[in-house]
């Protein structure tokens, strides 16, 4: 199974409190559908001491995103694009299909 998005592709966010930011795909959970995105939902946890000594603040840290609230953007268009499947008649290490770009056609890996 290919996804459509992987870790290292630069996304948009298109719902939510980071809608419009981009950032760079940092993890993908396999098979659940979620991903974590530098920079993006940031959530701060505030940490207690529990032993002395120990500080205590606020620790910022990216949550999992839904993957259905991003879109890729295309290395060559520069635009959020829909990533399309291309399944070729050779294979490949993908099990012989390709990611492409819906807008400009071009192929992402
Ligand atoms: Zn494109």
């Amino acid at each position: 199974m290919v996804l459509k998005i992987k870790t290292g592709d630069e996304v948009v966010v298109i719902s939510g409190k980071d809608k419009g930011r981009r950032g760079k795909v940092t993890y993908v959970v396999p098979g659940k559908n979620k991903l974590m995105v530098e920079h993006i939902n940031i959530t701060k946890k505030h940490i207690r001491p529990t032993r002395k000594g120990q500080q205590s603040g606020i620790v910022e840290r990216e949550a999992l995103l839904s993957i259905s609230k991003v879109m890729l953007i295309c290395s060559r268009c520069g635009k959020k694009s829909r990533v399309g499947i291309k399944v070729l008649k050779q294979r490949t290490d993908e099990g012989g299909k390709l990611r492409f770009c819906k807008k400009c056609g071009e192929v992402i890996d």
